[in-house]
């Protein structure tokens, strides 16, 4: 039986009372292109910092009082834990507004699994019977009835394909391999789905989309309502389970069936299928000889920029970090190990820009606050719907450094940051076109097949 969030904020005493509130958590580095010198650029959002250690907690940004940085919730946490503080409303606002970035894990020396911590209390905080906010229990009430939080219906969640003609891949019984879609790129950026669909057809990779896909649940991993979240994990176990490879286009969605779905799984179950997300395919592609792109006199000179979404990139990283610590006999040695495994993973979408800078003439620039210390989109933890204001400013804030480059393409590889930054883009009048990788590659219809 799964564990609840009290029963887990308990497991994790101990990495809570490691926290020494040093505040370190609260700065990551902002520096990259040129490294040296220190900058400013006067950006819609006000100043954006580059060249040093710069404030980064969305949450702390947004609400200044001390118990929104990390620092606070895991003092909120050990209090909790202590019987020093009860969980109520008051609790709840300061918890919620928290788009669980990672960026505090990341930067966290005692390597404190931060994220962790504040899901878990969440969940106890539900628990407890403390209501959920009123945006947050309409994305459940929703999610319930149909198995969706945009209140789409469950007939027209390929319609997309349907659409562009890739109809025959729905349920197509031959394929070992399935693409899984997720919510926000079937009902609203279908503009995502439609460029990976179209990339596998055009790789001849022969693959399915499965009728029976639900909402993989992350939102509601993320704001403590578990219960729901682990009754959509056992339907896409359920849908999925005959299938050797599952593809994404989603961070949020790969993450959660990639390494919280084990985590809730019973012990003596495995995840049924290997995962991969679709950018990482091409990335392998590319770096076998087996994909090239064409010169494209529209993108040619164009800067290109990549946001890393917190999903894929650090979630990622500090997974992997986690597990090789816990699996280290010497840890002084393997420390460099683990840092040379999270620089690999950052470059895996790198390889695809670089090919492209070769090959199309974009010219790629990166922004100042990448990879692990990179600033969040502003659209998870479930911020977007329940806190939208501060969810569109910390995204104008992420356009604003894709401003201080020069950008006029900001490119990423998740619907929802896809979302999110194109609407804090029109919002507050960046002025750059907001595209995911894979989809400039299939608009521009870029693959150059000639090597396939
Ligand atoms: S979580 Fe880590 S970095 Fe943040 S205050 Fe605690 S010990 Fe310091
Ligand atoms: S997860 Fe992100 S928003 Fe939440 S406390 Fe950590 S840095 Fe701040």
């Amino acid at each position: 039986m799964a564990k609840t969030g009290m029963e887990r904020l308990k497991e994790l005493e101990k990495e809570i009372y490691k926290c020494i509130h040093c505040k370190a958590c609260r700065f990551a580095y902002s520096g990259e292109p040129s490294k040296n010198g220190i900058g400013e650029f006067a950006g819609k959002q006000g100043t954006v910092l580059y060249e040093g250690m710069v404030d980064s907690c969305p949450a702390g940004i947004e609400y200044g009082w001390e118990a929104f940085w990390n620092a606070g919730k895991i003092w909120i946490a050990r209090s909790i834990l202590s019987g020093d503080l009860e969980f109520s409303d008051e609790v709840r606002d300061v918890i919620m507004p928290c788009i669980t970035c990672g960026q505090c894990a990341a930067q966290c020396e005692n390597k404190i699994p931060t994220v962790d911590i504040i899901e878990s209390l969440r969940a106890a905080c539900v628990e407890s019977g403390v209501s959920m906010i009123e945006k947050h229990e309409l994305v459940d009430r929703l999610v319930k009835e149909l198995n969706n939080p945009y209140g789409g219906k469950a007939e027209e969640r390929f319609k997309w394909a349907k659409d562009a003609g890739l109809g025959k891949y729905i349920n197509n019984k031959s394929a070992k391999v399935g693409y899984y879609v997720g919510c926000t790129a079937s009902y609203r950026q279908i503009e995502v789905a439609t460029a990976t669909a179209k990339i596998f057809e055009e790789l001849g990779i022969d693959f399915t989309l499965i009728e029976d896909e639900v909402c993989c649940g992350s939102p509601f991993f993320r704001i403590g309502a578990v219960d729901t979240a682990q009754e959509l994990m056992r339907k896409n176990l359920e849908a999925f389970k005959d299938l050797e490879t599952v593809y994404f286009s989603c961070a949020g969605c790969y993450r959660t069936i990639t390494i919280d779905y084990p985590k809730w799984m019973a012990e003596d179950e495995k995840l049924p299928f290997k995962t991969m997300h679709a950018f990482e395919l091409v990335s392998k592609l590319i770096t076998e000889g087996k994909i090239k792109f064409k010169p494209n006199k529209e993108l040619k000179g164009k800067v290109v920029t990549y946001h890393d979404p917190c999903h894929t990139g650090r979630h990622f990283a500090l997974d992997m970090e986690q597990e090789m610590i816990k699996n280290s006999k010497n840890l002084m040695f393997d420390m460099r190990k683990v840092n040379k495994a999270i620089d690999e993973w950052f470059e895996i979408p790198r390889v695809i820009l670089r090919k492209l800078e070769e090959d199309v003439g974009i010219k790629f620039v990166e922004m100042y606050r990448i990879k692990n210390n990179s600033m969040c989109c502003g659209a998870g933890g479930g911020v977007r719907a329940g806190y939208p204001d501060f969810s569109l400013r910390t995204a104008s804030l992420r356009c604003d450094e894709a401003n201080a480059v020069k950008a006029d393409i900001l490119t990423t590889e998740c619907p929802f940051c896809w979302r999110n930054l194109s609407d804090a883009n029109d919002l507050y009048n960046h002025g750059m076109q907001v595209m995911g990788v894979l989809e400039m590659i299939s608009t521009y219809n870029l693959l150059d097949k000639s090597n396939m």
